[in-house]
């Protein structure tokens, strides 16, 4: 038997304009820019990647920036927010800066024992900060809690996480006719909460809701270690995936969640040095050689920001 899994990898969204997206991710939420590349499927959008300072696995958010997406509305059936962990005691110098650069949040509210604030991405993406004691550092550099899924029948989607990830049920909490089942796994991005509201509205994809939650795999032989696992537990997998950062597969939940399981190796200094990551568009081997037509076909970005500590 596997390990069980040590938590998220990286989570992916649908965002609007790419400069908004930098700096809302880089400015205000103080994470660091990682790598500029573009969507390997559709290499005329970008993809954005951002982390903490060593672009670790567990810390990394990254998106597809459509400058044209229609929007989209988190709801059954789809990833509904992300959270970082900051530490306990952090959260008033964050809702101090937030309400001084009139960055509007919800909050703070009590969550399974922990204070957090829900912050609104300039495309609508509900992004968290919840204080708690697993977090290590100061802040941005605390990677992920967990993230939370929105599924209004969460048995199948919890038999998988418990059978299968190995992830330990702490049971739920109740707001109205929504409950909250909470899932934990032994790592950073530890957290899965599943929300079931009754009256909440399908989900639609588009600018500012999540594509998919990833999954760490320590290296390839675990990585296929739990293919065969989420073959066995029924689940259509994909084929392993190069991502030029990381191996990934991905398979729908039972839930209707888009789920990947991605690598640590190689990492995000696979093609440029750790010390300038984010600073030149990368491209994968396949589009090197149409470098010149891709670059005239993204749209412009700034440079973005220096860190901001708080
Ligand atoms: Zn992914």
């Amino acid at each position: 038997m596997n390990n069980p899994m040590i938590g998220l990898h990286h989570v992916t969204a649908i965002s609007g304009g790419p400069q908004e997206n930098i700096d809302f991710m880089t400015g205000t939420l103080g994470q660091r820019f990682i790598k500029r590349t573009v969507n390997f499927d559709a290499p005329d959008t970008y993809h954005l990647y951002y982390g903490d300072r060593d672009a670790a696995p567990g810390s990394v958010m990254t998106y597809f920036p459509f400058v044209n997406a229609g929007p989209g509305r988190a709801g059954n059936g789809m990833a509904r927010a992300l959270a970082y962990a900051v530490p306990v005691g952090a959260l008033d110098a964050w809702i101090g800066r937030f309400a001084g650069d009139g960055v509007a949040f919800d909050g703070p509210h009590e969550r399974f024992g922990e204070r957090m604030i829900a912050v609104r991405a300039p495309d609508g993406l509900c992004i968290e900060l919840i204080e708690t004691a697993r977090a290590q550092g100061d802040g941005p550099d605390d990677g992920f809690h967990g993230a939370t899924l929105h599924i209004d029948r969460p048995e199948a989607t919890a038999r998988l996480l418990t059978q299968v990830f190995g992830y330990t049920d702490e049971g739920v909490e109740r707001a109205g006719d929504a409950t909250r089942r909470r899932f934990l796994a032994a790592g950073r991005g530890s957290v899965i909460d599943i929300l079931s509201d009754p009256s909440a509205p399908s989900g639609r994809p588009g600018a500012g809701t999540i594509h998919h939650i990833a999954f760490r795999a320590k290296d390839n032989a675990d990585q296929l270690s739990w293919r065969a696992r989420a073959v066995e537990a029924g689940m259509d997998v994909t084929p392993v995936i190069d991502r030029q950062y990381f191996n990934a597969i991905y398979f729908r939940e039972p839930g209707g969640v888009l789920f990947e399981i991605a690598t640590d190796p190689p990492g995000f200094a696979v093609d440029e040095p750790m010390e300038t990551l984010g600073q030149a568009l990368m491209l994968p081997a396949q589009y090197e050689g149409k470098r010149k037509a891709i670059e005239a076909g993204l749209p412009e970005i700034r440079f973005p920001l220096p860190l901001k500590s708080l």
